[in-house]
């Protein structure tokens, strides 16, 4: 009998390392696969040099990476709105650094295997960033939201991710309540900006990180 858990890690190495040629070849400066969270947070540290600001938007693998705490201790300066001692009048500003950093730190709700990212968003804040920022984009993104194609990527986006975002913070559209989008018109609707990026946009370096364990949702 086999080690199961090594046959499941062969197996997501053989994804990663797809998808990461996928994102090479689709514009993206570099395109790494980590097997664990653990390579991954080390990866980013070192690819972030100390004393940069960098921007971490709403994005749960980035937290699960422990990368604010790790980025604050080499010195780097980051901006990010779920800071728990932020007022309500310091968000919009608090997003406009997040988004103007020279780094900015996300995830992406899914993601396909040629190479293409689908993202939603509420505010807009994390897709303007992935469109058009400032500074580096680094994507941080688990073999677990890896899809088909576009059309399975939006399902995903919509099924997976929203009715969870949703819980976090609180919200009650229907997703949340029965496990599935029914492209609701709540006015707890999350879903309000898509982004699809189908190359790495002009004007910065754009790195993604791909990892072997489950992470974010
Ligand atoms: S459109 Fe509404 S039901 Fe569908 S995922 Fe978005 S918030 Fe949930």
């Amino acid at each position: 009998m086999g080690d199961f858990s090594s046959f499941t890690r062969e197996v997501r190495e053989a994804l990663g390392k797809k998808l990461c040629a996928a994102f090479l070849s689709n514009g993206y400066k570099s395109a790494v696969y980590a097997p664990f969270a653990a390579d991954a947070a080390k990866l980013a540290l070192d690819m972030i040099p100390a004393g940069a600001s960098v921007g971490v938007p709403g994005t749960v693998t980035a937290r699960q990476l422990g990368l604010i705490e790790k980025l604050e201790a080499k010195k780097c300066v980051v901006y990010h709105h779920w800071d728990p001692s932020l007022a309500a009048e310091g968000r919009p500003e608090r997003l406009m650094s997040e988004n103007s950093a020279d780094w900015f730190v996300t995830s992406s709700n899914a993601i396909t295997y040629d190479g293409k990212m689908v993202n939603i968003d509420g505010t807009g804040n994390r897709v303007a960033a992935m469109a058009w920022g400032r500074g580096s984009v680094l994507y941080v993104v688990s073999v677990n939201k890896a899809m088909p194609d576009i059309s399975s990527a939006l399902a995903r986006a919509r099924d997976v991710s929203t009715p969870a975002n949703a819980l976090r913070v609180g919200s009650q559209p229907p997703c949340a309540k029965i496990g599935h989008c029914v492209d609701c018109k709540s006015p707890d609707r999350l879903c309000r900006a898509v982004l699809i990026l189908e190359r790495a946009a002009f004007g910065r370096d754009n790195h993604v990180i791909i990892v072997g364990e489950d992470l974010g949702y």
